[in-house]
This record gives C-alpha cells, structure tokens and sequence, in this order.
C-alpha cells in the first residue's frame, strides 16, 4: 500500500505533470515572472468560478485578510469578531493592525462561529465580523448576514479552507463561500483545496470601492507608479504560481468530489462504532472536506493518535489550543469560560488524512485500525 500522508501533493502532481510542466515553462520562457498575463488570466477565471465581480491576488491568504481589513477605514480599537477556533492567521492581523480581536465559540456541529454568539459580543466599538468556513464547509452566512445589517457592521469572510464549497440560502439558491459578505479571502498554501507549489492568497468582492482600494494597498498604495495615495504592503501572486493555479482551477470542482467520496467512506466504515462523531453535514453547505475531523472522548484522543502512528496512520489536531489561550493574545484577557466550547473541541478534535489521493484500500486500512483501537474502549 501507497505510504499514508495527511496530505498527498506528489500523487496529485503526477495526475497533471505534463500540464503543469508546461505551465512552468510557459512562464520561464515568457520572462513575466511578476503580474503580466498568467497572473491577469488567473484573477479573471478564478472571479468567474466563484461569481465576484473583482478579484485581487496577493501574497498569502494572512495577506489577503490584512488587505481586507486595511480597505475599510477602521480606527485603532475597533472590534473584530471572530471564532475563537481556527487557524492564527485570523486573529493575528486584526490584532497587527491594532485593532481588538473579540473570539467567540463556534457551533458545537459544524465548528463552525456561531451566531447568536457574535450577537452577545457585538459592543459600541464592533466594527467587522469575520467568519472563518473552517474545515471545507461554510458558516451560516444568511443568520451572520441579518446580524451585520442590524448592526452596521462589515463582514469579512476567512475562506482559506473552503474554496469550492457553496452556501446554501434557504430559498434554495446557492453562493460560493467567501462571496457573501463584504469581501472574502483565501489561500493557496499547498495543503488548500485549491493550492499552488508555494505561497499565494487572493481577497474578492462585488464592492468597486473596496476592489480599487484593496488593489492599491497591496501594491504599495500605489495605482499610479511613484504616487502613493495609502499607505500599503507588497503583496503578491508570482506568475510561476498563477499558472499553477490556473491549471489546478480546472479540477478543484473533481477534487473535491473526489475528497466527499473519500469522506463518505470514512462516514460508512466508521458508523459501526458509537465512540467517536464524525463530521457534521450541515444542509446549509456543501462540504468539500479540507478536513475530515472527529470528535473523541478526551481520554482517547491522544492514545487514538499515538496508536495509529504505530500503524504509520498520520493524524493531527487542528487546533490543539483555542486563540484566546494562545500567550500572545493573554492581554485580552479572555477567559475559558467565555468561550467554554472550543477549549473542550481542542482536546476532543482528531482531523483523519484526506486528500485527493486517497484510495480504497488506504481508507480501509486506517478504518479497519481505528475500529480495531476503539473496540475496547
Ligand atoms: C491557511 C489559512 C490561513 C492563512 O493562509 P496562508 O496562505 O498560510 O497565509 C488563514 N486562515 C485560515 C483559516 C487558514 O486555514
């Protein structure tokens, strides 16, 4: 059998090789290494998939929330709300750019932030939301959407995990995550479901305003070379990574069906056992699986994870500790019972491999040991 990887980049490069080697060498020949057409042609498409007016890449998806917090005028002090689970990137850049990150727990099924609990945070000083569609499935953009209106406030969506997955509204139309609220962000890092062989990010919205401003801020304020009307950062998108994207853009809507039916079988083959909980589908989001992630009692977490390490099953915990616990945010002075769930979900959560390369026999085998370990527990 095939070595076990959380993720498997290798297998997928030698799916596409030759297109991808030749979208390299398109661009060494080309000698357009930074902007120019590839990287042009990849914003254009990558706006049509996800239906957005504009959309600009940057250097990262950190960047990419960075701009997008940078393009509406906020003042030092101004809250951010955000989940309390998720990756630091999220409230690392309210924080860099002095603004306050207020964390709130997630919903107990999806992981994902909960609204009523944005609600109970919302302050004279709440300025923006920003949901995180963690582990491939979108937040509840249409309860999260009636609570910015109400309160004026801006919504910026962390889409990093979720390139691909759609919003279902309960009139039954569907968006894509990340194009619902004012401006949406992603990354590229290799281990996304839409990822180039390096770094790379993008920020979208629908918002001519925010666009030209957020175009401006990531080249050094400028729109006009040697004029700088915002103070900016440099932030973008090589070419060599644009056409990897563009390349890999063709087949994220099989990839992610090829990581739901990897998650379907682990769904089936895991349902004999009542000792762990599998992923929650809400019916209000496609699910494309950046993460298939279990809940365990404590006590078995880690012994799971040490046990199927012996059987060369890698496993981690994404994320083993909750932002507001985290030492560098400690001056916030947040405390476990202000966000109870989260800080139970790091010692409970347990994300299995999953990827685009997964086969039967491998899923059966890290099943069959799992089962195997949970027998007699
Ligand atoms: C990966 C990720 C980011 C940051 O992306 P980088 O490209 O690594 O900067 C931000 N938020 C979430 C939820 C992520 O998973």
């Amino acid at each position: 059998m095939k070595e076990l990887r959380m993720v498997d980049l290798k297998g997928q490069y030698d799916r596409i090789k030759s297109e991808i080697d030749n979208a390299i060498q398109s661009v060494l020949d080309s000698s357009a290494f930074i902007k120019g057409p590839e990287v042009e042609k990849f914003e254009e498409e990558l706006a049509s998939y996800l239906g957005v007016k504009h959309l600009i890449s940057c250097a990262n998806g950190t960047d990419a929330l960075q701009l997008a917090l940078m393009a509406l005028d906020l003042e030092p002090g101004d809250e951010v709300i955000t989940s309390d689970f998720t990756f630091i990137a999220t409230a690392e850049v309210i924080a860099l750019l002095g603004l306050k990150p207020v964390f709130v727990d997630p919903e107990t099924d999806t992981f994902n932030i909960s609204a009523s609990e944005i609600e109970k945070a919302i302050t004279p000083k709440t300025k923006v939301i920003m949901p995180v569609h963690l582990f491939g499935q979108s937040a509840d953009m249409e309860e999260i959407l009636k609570i910015a209106r109400k309160h004026k406030l801006y919504i910026i969506e962390d889409a990093a995990q979720a390139t691909g997955a759609e919003y279902l509204f309960p009139d039954g139309t569907g968006k894509k995550a990340g194009t619902i609220g004012d401006i949406g962000c992603t990354s590229f890092f290799p281990s996304k479901n839409l990822s180039c062989y390096g770094d790379g990010g993008a920020v979208f919205t629908d918002n001519d305003d925010h666009a030209k401003k957020i175009r401006s801020i990531a080249n050094h304020g400028s729109t006009k070379k040697y004029y700088h009307d915002n103070i900016g950062i440099n932030s973008r998108l090589d070419a060599i990574q644009a056409a990897v994207l563009r390349v890999k853009l063709k087949y994220l809507d099989e990839y992610n069906i090829t990581r739901r039916k990897a998650a379907s079988f682990y769904d089936r083959q895991l349902s004999v056992t009542d000792k762990l909980i599998p992923p929650y589908r809400s019916h209000k989001s496609t699910h494309i699986f950046h993460q298939y992630t279990i809940m365990l009692n404590p006590e078995i977490r880690d012994l799971m994870k040490e046990y199927l390490a012996t059987k060369n099953i890698p496993s981690m915990v994404y994320y083993p500790v909750p932002m507001h616990k985290q030492k560098a945010y400690n001056h916030l002075g947040i405390k476990d019972s202000d966000c109870p769930l989260t800080t139970s979900l790091c010692t409970s959560v347990l994300s299995l491999p999953m990827h685009t390369e997964l086969v039967i026999e491998q899923l059966q085998y890290i099943t069959d040991n799992i089962c195997t370990f949970l027998e007699d527990k």
